[in-house]
């Protein structure tokens, strides 16, 4: 009998829509016997993917390869979730995140404990219902709003806002979704989350002008800034006049025009006024920070009050 030295089309054409990857059951179900697959391991036309996953590799395993692994092994239904999901749905992760195990809902009643890097974990919500997938070669996702909601509940609030902020900005996350989920899960950041979002559907940010009114000017008794006050610039979000400083808050996902930010500032500079720029992510990450900045220019530019610690601070 002669050794079989290519697998058929058609399991090839199968690995080609899975990473690569090929399960024992689907060589079995086109003639491929443990025979014929330990010779074609043994010279490398398949590659094990880990050594008790019963998986193999029709290529050098990639991330992709193990992503679908996990998939496979859980069987379906079944869905990545966390980084991951948020990778193969195309937002920009880092490596580093890439590298941490891969998670994998699977229902609740199921219990798998393969080694590897794969981490399977029972949905007892609604993520396998609105689970999702790009085309036929991408594997399973939980949606983004879950997925991130998930990662950010172990995230302090700086870094929560600072990826709800960027996943909003490429699309990555639908306001309205996201809200929707957050009314049917406890989450940490909740409040703080819902604020984001109403800021960026309204395309203003008058949640963050409100905690830059409670976090930073009301907790340190700062000066109390007239908002929404009109300049030779243009409207300028909090404007302390009789020092001459202006703090302008910028809510939007969307990064607003930087030439735009700077003739506004030059013009006003122009009139005498020192513009003071923050984010959420400052706001909210370090309200003293913010205080005792604006604080330092209100008391260069004629401030007499002193700013006092807040709680947090203190
Ligand atoms: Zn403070």
């Amino acid at each position: 009998m002669q050794a079989r030295r290519q697998l058929p089309p058609a399991i090839e054409a199968l690995a080609r829509r899975q990473g690569g990857v090929v399960t024992v059951g689907q060589l079995d179900a086109s003639g491929i016997t443990r025979r014929i697959r330990d010779r074609m391991t043994n010279s490398g036309i398949l590659i094990r993917i880990h050594d008790q996953s019963g998986l193999l590799c029709t290529r050098a395993p990639d991330l992709k390869s193990r992503l679908w692994a996990g998939i496979l092994l859980a069987g379906d239904p079944s869905a990545l979730g966390g980084w991951h999901a948020l990778h193969v749905m195309g937002a920009d992760v880092r490596p580093s995140r890439l590298a941490e195990p891969i998670q994998i809902w699977v229902e609740p009643h199921r219990s798998l404990r393969p080694k590897g890097p794969w981490r399977f974990r029972r949905d007892f919500g609604d993520r396998l219902t609105d689970r999702f997938r790009l085309d036929s070669k991408n594997p399973w996702t939980i949606s983004n709003e879950r997925s991130f909601l998930d990662i950010s509940l172990g995230l302090e609030a700086q870094a929560c806002v600072g990826l709800a902020l960027d996943l909003l900005r490429d699309g990555g996350l639908r306001p309205a979704f996201l809200a929707a989920a957050l009314t049917r899960q406890s989450h940490r950041h909740r409040r703080l989350l819902l604020d984001v979002i109403a800021d960026h559907e309204q395309g203003i940010h008058s949640m963050l002008e409100q905690h830059y009114a409670r976090d930073v000017e009301a907790a340190h008794k700062l000066a109390t800034g007239s908002r929404q006050v009109q300049l030779r610039g243009g409207f300028a979000d909090v404007v302390y006049t009789a020092h001459r400083v202006i703090v302008e808050l910028d809510g939007r996902a969307f990064h607003r025009d930087r030439f735009r930010d700077a003739r506004r500032d030059n013009a006003n500079a122009l009139a005498g006024y020192e513009t003071l720029r923050y984010g959420w992510t400052d706001v909210v990450g370090d309200p003293c920070l913010v205080a005792e900045q604006v604080a330092r220019r209100l008391r260069a530019r004629g401030w007499k009050g002193r700013p006092t610690p807040c709680h947090r601070c203190a």
